[in-house]
This record gives C-alpha cells, structure tokens and sequence, in this order.
C-alpha cells in the first residue's frame, strides 16, 4: 500500500473508499496498491492550490525557468527506474519507454525558455488613435485541475504540467488510475527541488475522484486528457461554471499510401502507426488508405510484417511490442474482434488474443473494411488496423475526412507536391509527411472536430495558460 497523494507539499495517505491496484498488464497481476484519494482531500488540493497562487504568480519568470529546468535534470537522474515502471507498469517495450521520458524531458527545458521570453511578450501596443497608451499584460489563469489518462503518462503530464507552471498557475494533477505511480515522481521531484507548498498537487483516484476534480469550484481552469465519453462529462461541468476547458480527446486516424512510395518502406511506417505503445495511442493511425496501384504488393508485406511482430513481455524478451495495459482495455480490444467476425470482415493478421498470460493481443489487419463498420468508424485502442483502398487522391481525401474525429493523418507518396496538397486538405491538428508518429514541443498537439478543443505543446501550450490583459491609460 503506497502513501501517493501529494497535497499542500505533503504525502498523505488516501481517504476515499477505492482501492486500486496496479498492475503488470505482461503478468495480469498487481505488484502495488493504494488508496484513493476522497472528496475531501481533493478540496484540499484545490485549496492548497488556491492558498500557493498568489505567492507562486509573483515569481519572477527567470525563477520558475529554474525550477522547470529542475524538473528536466531531476528526470534524467531517475532514468532507470522511470524506464523500468513504464515497461512494467504500461507494457511499453524499452525504446518506447526511453522516448517518452525524452519526451518529458524535453517538454521541462523548452518551457523553461519560453518561460524565459514571458517578459519581453509583456509590451506596448501601438494604438491608431491618439491620446492613449496601451499595453499587453499576460497573466496565469489561476488553478488549474489537470485529469489525464495512462497510456504515455509521463507525457501527457509533462505537457501540462510544464507551461502550467511556466505560466505561474498552480496545480493539482489527477493520473490515471492505471497507471498512479509514474507521477508520484513529479511530486517527489518537487519536493526535491523545494517547490513551495501546494503549486503542485496529485490527487489519485477513479472516476470519483476526476469528478470530483472537473466539478470543483475552486478551479480557474480544467485541462483533460482522455476519453471523448469522459471528455463531454467534463466539458459539462466546465460549462455549469464557464470555466475554461482544454480537451485532447480520442483519434481514429488515416493513413494514406500512394501507388509511388516505396513499398517496404510504407509498411514500415503503417506498422509503427499501429503498433506503437501497442496501438493505444489517440494518434494511431489506425484507418490505412492504400491507392489501387500498390494495394497488391503492399497488403501481403503488410500481413507478414505484422505477424513477425515480436509480441512479449518486455521486461524479460526482447520485443516490439508489449501487452495491452489494463484489462478493461483487452476486453475492450476482444470485443471488436467479437465484433469484426459477427460483421464477416476479411482479417489477414491477428483478430486475437494471445493464448498466453497477461494482457496481450495479436497486431490485426482486416481489409476491404465498410465505411460504416464500426471498426472503421470507433476508436479501439489497440493494435487493430483497418484498410480500404482507393483509386484518386480526392477520394482519398474525402475518405480520410470521412470521420467524427480530427486528430492526425500521415501521407506517404514520392510526389511531394502532391503530398503537401494532400496535407493542406485533411482536417485535422497534424500532419506527417513521410514519417510516422513525430511529435515535436516546437509544433502543436491536438485534434479538430471530436478530436478535442485547444492546443497543447509549442506557445500554443503555454497561451492555454495564460489569460491576456490589456491596460489603457489616457493621456489626457
Ligand atoms: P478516460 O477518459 O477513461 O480517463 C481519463 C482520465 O479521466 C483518467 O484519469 C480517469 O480516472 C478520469 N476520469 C474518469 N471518469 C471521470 C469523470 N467522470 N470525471 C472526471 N475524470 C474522470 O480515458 P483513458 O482510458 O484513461 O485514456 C484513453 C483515451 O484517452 C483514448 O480515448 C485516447 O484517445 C485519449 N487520449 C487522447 C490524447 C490526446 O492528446 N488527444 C492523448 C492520450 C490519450
């Protein structure tokens, strides 16, 4: 039983009635437990939260620059036992596990630069009409409740945590309950560094506890990462109180390979489009739209390709990729390929479980999928690929945008030309041009349409932070 509630700069014990277990999804079994946190010690997050905003906001930029470059060293010197509990506790293959913890690390130093430039986008504002001065004043949007989910938790975190804070809000932090101890680590670097009491709080729990968060009062803001089922409850509760509310929501993302790219090098990038972190990813590209021309020499390289998958435990095989990270979610996965064989879809690779302890299921491809399966149409979450083909690149276009969600879309073809009219056309928050899954902290991260609202990572991240301010003065 871990204490894993960090509240006001202390960690206290959980209160609340769930107890969650955490588990090694290669195994199927827990190896920690905890308490969640109750209602009340949510109120008291948000309060300590509250009580740290004044001070922490009068901070100069240059000393929470500091701090967030604390954040990024402090990372870096838990290396192995970050990589390790991600490998353990999400199933992620070791590589991947070394990426996202770059990827947090990276987050930390580039927020602590713009943190840095802050000042200087304090300025004067040349005005038309005379007689007046005029200037800009960004400031923190206050308290902030940060709810995300478990599949790239280090990730997800830091690119809330880091511009919340660079902005000078203070926060409390719900992880998932999949996977809880990753950000205790936040908190114990926090403590490390001396970060006064209550600017970061984590508060662990289910659906009660995340609730009880979105709903909470004592909020100036409320950015959520998750489930679109989720994702509407909280937009509920923001707008009971019209709060501000940031959402990265879920994806069900194109692929689309024209007749002139490189065959082998096509699969390489749908296969790392699906099978990364075990396709549980918002941003799997999970729709693959091959063009007529290449379909047949594609779709069988694409089947092998798949099924050489080294599937495994990746704390003791070498693997590329590990199992699905909870139960719910394998049952979940389980359901679709329930689902793919009731509506009589064509599966070339997988459409399994693993016969095997753990959570694990086979890399599936099902071809010549309908435009209305659900398979085609519904987020899965999993290492679950789809394929239609296509024969014109406006038929590829209107296919790809044929979907409720808007997040990204990778375009694979030689004629770059093509490829960037392609890319201009999709409606969605981000595009890959012949490369798979490349997120960068310069460029933005979030979806269109029921992808989600608001932006996160580049200045974008850090304006979801900060609430704009002019101050006038008559000159006469
Ligand atoms: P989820 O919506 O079930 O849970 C997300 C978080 O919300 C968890 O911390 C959970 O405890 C909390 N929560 C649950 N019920 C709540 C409630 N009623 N009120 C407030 N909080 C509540 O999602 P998940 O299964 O953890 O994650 C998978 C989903 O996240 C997928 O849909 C995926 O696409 C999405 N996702 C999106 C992005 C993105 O950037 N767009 C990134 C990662 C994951």
């Amino acid at each position: 039983m871990t204490t894993s509630h960090y509240i006001a700069g202390r960690w206290v014990e959980g209160q609340g009635s769930d107890c969650i277990s955490v588990n090694d999804p290669a195994l199927g079994l827990p190896f920690a437990e905890l308490m969640a946190a109750s209602v009340a010690q949510v109120d008291q997050a948000v309060a300590a939260a509250r009580e740290a905003l004044h001070a922490w906001k009068q901070t100069s930029t240059g000393q929470r620059a500091a701090y967030l470059r604390g954040f990024a060293e402090q990372l870096g010197q838990r290396r192995e036992a970050l990589i390790t509990l991600q490998m353990r506790n999400n199933g992620k293959p070791r590589h991947e596990a070394e990426i996202d913890l770059d990827d947090a690390i990276a987050t930390f130093n580039y927020y602590a630069e713009l943190a840095e430039q802050l000042p200087q986008k304090n300025c004067d504002v040349p005005l038309a009409a005379p007689g007046f001065t005029a200037r800009t004043r960004l400031e923190p949007v206050g308290v902030v409740g940060l709810i995300v989910p478990w599949n790239f938790p280090l990730v997800t975190s830091a690119w809330k945590l880091a511009p919340a804070l660079a902005a000078g809000c203070t926060v409390v932090l719900k992880p998932s309950e999949v996977t809880p101890l990753i950000e205790q680590t936040y908190g114990q670097i926090a403590d490390t560094l001396g970060l006064p009491a209550g600017v970061l709080n984590i508060v662990n729990g289910k659906a009660e506890t995340g609730a009880a968060l979105s709903g909470h009062n004592g909020l100036d803001k409320l950015s959520f990462t998750g489930s679109n089922s989720v994702g509407s409850q909280v937009m509920r509760s923001a707008s009971a109180q019209c709060r501000p509310v940031t959402l990265e929501l879920g994806g069900k993302s194109a692929i689309v390979v024209f007749d002139d790219c490189d065959v082998e090098q096509a699969v390489e990038w749908i296969v790392a489009g699906i099978s990364w972190n075990a396709g549980q990813m918002c941003s799997a590209t999970s729709r693959l739209l091959v063009q007529d021309g290449i379909a047949e020499a594609l779709l069988p390289r694409l089947q092998a390709a798949l099924e050489n998958l080294r599937v495994g435990n990746p704390l003791s095989e070498e693997v590329d990729m590990g199992p699905l990270t909870s139960q719910a979610q394998w049952l979940k996965v389980a359901s679709y390929f329930a689902t793919a064989r009731e509506e009589g879809l064509q599966c070339l690779a997988g459409g399994k479980a693993l016969d095997r302890d753990g959570w694990f299921v086979s890399p599936t491809l099902y071809v010549d999928v309908p435009a209305d399966s659900r398979l085609w149409t519904e987020e899965i979450f999993g290492p679950v690929l789809c394929a239609r083909r296509f024969a014109t690149e406006a038929q590829a276009i209107a296919e790809a945008n044929d979907s409720r969600f808007g997040l990204v879309a990778t375009v694979c073809s030689a004629d770059l030309e093509r490829a960037e009219r392609v890319a201009d056309a999709l409606e969605v928050g981000h595009v890959w041009i012949n490369s798979v899954q490349a997120v960068f902290v310069e460029t933005s991260w979030g979806g269109t349409k029921g992808s989600g609202i608001g932006r996160e990572l580049g200045p974008w991240g850090l304006s979801g932070y900060l609430s704009v301010k002019h101050v006038t003065r008559c000159l006469g």
